[in-house]
């Protein structure tokens, strides 16, 4: 058994019932094998970023798991799936979108796979939630600005 790693995952949804599908999609990745959620975020309401389109709710969540990098990709992909998303076009509107952010210490950079997750740090929306549980966000969250991308916090789940 490989030794447990502490990972943050982004969650984000636009279509259906968001709320619902991020509260669905973290008790999925709290049961993943091997796998435990440590701490979540409030739920955000944020403007669509390079998209048009409902407004998106986020949330972020740290695991503590035993499951490599591309198998917990893996899972979360199938997580995506049974929440009904499509993919068509860049940035259109999903039902469930699930973004590995960090992995522990490491850096991947696979066709399939690349952590830190490469635009984390130009996305209020990730770097918000991820700073209510990973307080050395803080500092990077602010620099963003609230006001240049709309996002606002909503009731914890
Ligand atoms: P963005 O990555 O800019 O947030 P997106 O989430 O809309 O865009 P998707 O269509 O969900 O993009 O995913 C496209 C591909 O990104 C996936 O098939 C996956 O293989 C790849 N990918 C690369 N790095 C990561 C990562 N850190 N987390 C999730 N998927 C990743
Ligand atoms: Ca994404
Ligand atoms: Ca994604």
């Amino acid at each position: 058994m490989r030794e447990p790693v502490d990972a943050f995952i982004a969650l984000g949804a636009n279509l259906g019932d968001p709320v619902q599908a991020l509260t669905h999609a973290m008790a999925m990745v709290g049961g993943l094998p091997h796998t435990h959620i440590t701490r979540h975020s409030s739920f955000y309401r944020s403007a669509p970023v390079e998209a048009t389109g409902p407004d998106y709710v986020n949330a972020v969540i740290a695991v503590s798991t035993c499951l490599c990098a591309p198998d917990m990709l893996e899972q979360l992909q199938k997580i995506e799936q049974s929440a009904g998303r499509e993919r068509s076009t860049r940035n259109a509107p999903r039902t469930l979108d699930l973004d590995v952010l960090l992995f522990g210490s490491a850096r991947i950079d696979s066709p399939a796979l690349t952590v830190p997750h490469p635009r984390m740090t130009q996305r209020a929306f990730v770097l918000y939630p991820l700073a209510e549980i990973a307080p050395e966000w803080t500092e990077m969250a602010h620099s963003l600005g609230m006001a240049a991308q709309r996002i606002e916090r909503i009731e914890p789940p």
